[in-house]
């Protein structure tokens, strides 16, 4: 694939950590908005990378695609849920109190 769009997507992604950091949480129109954003950054970057598996998400049951030499060059293991109900998942988790501790991070999330 082009170097261009690798580098493309890792931009998109650096920006969706921004968003996801930066952006405020505190009325739900601003939560809306920010899943937004970040499913289609998501989806543009996932797309610039050409992910090339495909999996069935365990929560929405959604077909969804990676790059499998993305997970295996890290040594994760694969995804198990679609970008949108990943970033719902650590919505939920942040809620819960739980998003400040890396440890409960689980590997699938954490790709930037
Ligand atoms: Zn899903």
């Amino acid at each position: 694939m082009p170097p261009d769009d690798l580098q493309r997507a890792t931009a998109l992604r650096e920006a969706a950590r921004l968003v996801e950091e930066f952006a405020p949480t505190t009325d739900v129109r601003h939560i809306r908005d920010r899943t937004d954003i970040l499913r289609r950054l998501g989806l543009i970057a996932a797309n610039l990378e050409r992910r090339d598996t495909a999996s069935i998400c365990r929560r929405c049951h959604a077909v969804f695609h990676y790059r499998a030499a993305w997970y295996e060059q890290r040594a994760l293991s694969i995804p198990r849920h679609c970008d949108i109900c990943r970033a719902i998942r650590k919505q939920e988790r942040g809620r819960a109190g739980f998003a400040s501790n890396p440890a409960l991070e689980s590997p699938d999330v954490s790709h930037r």
